[in-house]
């Protein structure tokens, strides 16, 4: 069994259903004891989002080298950035390490092809709902039409992540506003919604949705033992 590094911190609410998701992966494929090979490297999330919101994306990409190099050092075979957002450095954090990333927008975008879907709603911080990182990665990579909410509603659904998800607190109401935001974006056209932050599916599943929820949390968790498990006998 491969060793799965995984990028926490972003938030440590999301990260402990990270590490939650891959064992329970493990144990069902493997079944009994068996359990998934990790270590976890986390980052202290109050400066990432201080950053993030004064727009340093130069010192982020330091941080995120620096945490993906000593995950390597610490022996895992692949990385997971356990975070939509800052996958925007993915790319300048590849070159600056030998372990494969598995990457949250193609495994998201594999599972929305294989349901035959081609225009999704896209849910998750501004960054990602509006950045060529992912929404134009999943557009150019992978050809999907990918539909946003608008500029009133993307700011709610970026502070009730940062005000209130992050931070753990799950609220009826806010849960109502994503529900009336996915309806919107269902009447634009779109087929499926992705939950493009790693701390949405604390507020929203599937029951909460008319239309097919893609949860970036549980398929990133899921591809990762995929390929920690490939060609491998225990
Ligand atoms: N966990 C969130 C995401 O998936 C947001 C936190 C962050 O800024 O990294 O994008």
């Amino acid at each position: 069994m491969k060793t799965i590094g995984l990028l926490g911190g972003m938030s440590w609410e999301s990260s402990a259903v990270y590490y939650q998701l891959i064992n329970q992966k493990v144990k069902e494929i493997l079944g009994g004891s068996y359990s998934a090979k990790s270590i976890m490297y986390s980052v202290e999330f109050n400066e990432i989002v201080q950053l993030q919101h004064a727009g340093n994306w130069e010192k982020l990409t330091e941080i995120m080298i620096d945490a993906a190099q000593n995950i390597e050092k610490g022996g895992a075979d692949l990385l997971v950035i356990c975070t939509n957002t800052m996958h925007k450095m993915a790319p300048e954090m590849s070159a600056k390490i030998s372990i494969p990333i598995i990457h949250i927008a193609d495994a998201t975008a594999e599972k929305i092809k294989e349901k035959g879907i081609n225009k999704i709603g896209l849910l998750g911080t501004i960054f990602t709902m509006t950045q060529d990182f992912y929404k134009g990665h999943l557009e150019k990579k992978h050809g999907l039409e990918v539909i946003i909410p608008n500029e009133i509603d993307r700011q709610i659904i970026h502070n009730i992540i940062y005000q209130e998800l992050i931070l753990g607190n799950i609220k009826d109401e806010s849960r109502q506003k994503y529900q009336e935001i996915i309806e919107k974006l269902h009447l634009n056209g779109a087929q499926g919604v992705i939950l493009g932050c790693t701390e949405i599916p604390l507020l929203i599943t599937q029951k909460d949705s008319q239309i097919p929820i893609f949860d970036t949390t549980k398929i990133h968790a899921e591809k990762a033992v995929e390929f920690a498990l490939k060609n491998e006998k225990s």
